[in-house]
């Protein structure tokens, strides 16, 4: 497995030309892993979602910094599958260590020995692309004038390839195809100090995006002027910790503080944190993703416990569409809280009709049909004894592509249902994402290309059901006054808060790409 460990003076390592990756040959090493939020490699679905790109996690003021970021990613492993690392900083010697995989793999004891310093950023990444790399595995670790850099970061720059092209026309050289490798440039070509340059270049930004940067004698934490992709800060003793979701406080047993708010920059040095803004918010607009599916169920998001507010969406579902069911079920982890909620408000019984398999681990397929299939049924079992003779009122989060909930619907009525009733705790997914989430080509996406009625035959559904925006909004109960009560929901409605240059932006990557 290609990995890295630096010390000192940094810069970029890669795996040599044609380096194995696990023992197989980079054209071989596509896999799919076991998890149930993040599959595969955007190559070869098996499960039909849309896929979170990255989670961070920063610690400032605490002698275990880079053990409290070990415990921290792991917390944060739904986010991103493929690679992780932790810089930390003693004394300003920066120590690094990346690899390919999940945290539980790349760490061991040794390694992370080898990470000293009180002040630590980490990152854990999803692969947009076909192949692992281990250059794109954050955080990236610069020399700039006034030392070290290292930067990690969740989301996506919608007008990077304009910084990109302008950069190089000023003679920048990039080593990545990473975003963050701008915001490196621009930091570094900045004539003033570290602060007023890193502000200067977020506000030349456009997109989603949460930033941890570090330096010898800071840690920076920021967000888009929007608020695309959570980050919320805590205490632990005197130390400050950062990090994508407050699932990761729960693990190191931090108190939560604050979300960072949209547009934001808090700064963290020997004098303690000072709080500012490098621009103004605008308009809110939290990833209603986020709320739906990415992040964890004990994670909450501006103080909205996701559990809560996904139950909220089942309940509103069954407002929208009841139907006359024996149970209820859930598509298991994400849409059980909606698949509860449901049946909460209609009184028809919960049951475990779907089961997924926690322990089919990383594993090597080719992507036949045949081997697909076998995957799903890997990973997720209609119970017989539950389903069999009764009319089930299946729930899901998303129908991203429609090939997944064909096979689960098939599922259930192999194992014996006499009814599959579809409700889906979502909006229709009709459009791509420019903010940080992994979407397929617009063409693929099945609500962009087939009517509801249609979609229904397609996933072989005796009645399928989405979401309505308002029901969605309700659910969620953000903030009253504002537009979508502060939530992102263009990938439903093509409402896109930002300015979005379409022939230029790249709908399917991310600033971790
Ligand atoms: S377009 Fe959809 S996935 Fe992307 S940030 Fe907005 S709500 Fe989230």
């Amino acid at each position: 497995m290609p990995d890295e460990v630096k010390s000192g003076t940094a810069r970029l390592a890669y795996p040599p030309s044609g380096q194995a990756l696990g023992g197989l040959a980079p054209s071989e090493a596509r896999f799919w892993t076991g998890d149930y939020y993040n599959e595969g490699n955007g190559q070869e679905e098996i499960f039909d979602k849309a896929k979170e790109e990255c989670g961070v996690f920063g610690v400032f003021g605490h002698p275990d910094a880079a053990n409290l970021s070990y415990y921290g990613l792991h917390a944060l492993q739904h986010r991103g599958e493929e690679s992780c690392g932790i810089c930390s900083s003693e004394d300003g010697t920066f120590h690094y260590h990346r690899g390919m995989g999940l945290v539980k793999e790349v760490f061991d004891r040794e390694r992370l020995g080898a990470l000293k310093g009180d002040r630590a950023i980490g990152h854990v990444r999803y692969s947009t692309s076909g192949s692992s790399k281990l250059a794109n595995a954050q955080p990236l670790v610069f020399k700039y004038r006034d030392g070290d850099l290292a930067v990690c970061t969740n989301g996506n720059l919608v007008n990077e390839p304009v910084i990109r092209r302008e950069l190089e026309e000023q003679g920048s050289i990039f080593q990545t195809s990473s975003d963050t490798e701008v915001i490196a440039h621009l930091i570094a070509r900045s004539p003033k100090d570290l602060v007023e340059a890193v502000k200067d270049a977020f506000a030349r930004l456009i997109g989603g995006y949460a930033f941890l940067i570090m330096t010898k004698d800071r840690l920076i934490a920021a967000c888009d002027p929007n608020g695309f992709r959570p980050l919320v800060m805590g205490r632990l003793g005197d130390a400050y910790i950062f990090a994508s979701e407050t699932c990761a406080f729960e693990t190191i047993g931090a108190e939560y503080v604050r979300d960072v708010q949209p547009g934001e920059i808090l700064i963290l040095d020997k004098n303690g944190l000072r709080e500012e803004r490098f621009a103004p918010m605008e308009r809110r607009a939290v990833c209603a993703m986020e709320y739906i599916y990415f992040a964890r169920p004990d994670s909450d998001i501006n103080q909205i416990n996701l559990h809560s507010s996904r139950k909220r969406m089942g309940r509103q579902l069954a407002l929208e569409s009841f139907v006359d069911a024996d149970i209820v079920t859930g598509v298991p982890d994400s849409s059980i809280s909606a698949a509860i909620g449901y049946a909460e408000q209609t009184g028809i019984p919960y049951e475990l009709g779907l089961i997924k398999n926690k322990y089919t681990g990383r594993t090597f397929i080719q992507p036949s049909q045949e081997l697909r299939e076998k995957g799903v049924k890997m990973k997720l079992s209609a119970v017989r004894k539950v389903v069999e003779g009764k009319r089930v009122v299946m729930i899901d989060d998303s129908i991203v592509r429609g090939t997944t909930s064909l096979r689960i619907v098939n599922m259930l009525r192999e194992a014996g249902a006499t009814e599959v009733h579809v409700r889906i705790s979502s909006p229709p997914f009709m459009n791509p994402c420019y903010y940080g989430i992994d979407t397929p080509n617009p063409k693929d996406l099945i609500a962009n290309t087939k009517t509801v009625e249609e979609i229904r035959k397609a996933i072989n559904a005796d009645s399928l059901y989405f979401l309505s925006k308002n029901g969605l909004m309700e659910a969620v109960g953000g903030h009253e006054n504002e537009k979508n009560r502060g939530l992102c929901l263009s990938c439903f409605d093509h409402d896109y808060p930002t300015k979005v240059q379409f022939e230029l932006a790249k709908a399917t990557s991310c600033s971790c790409d």
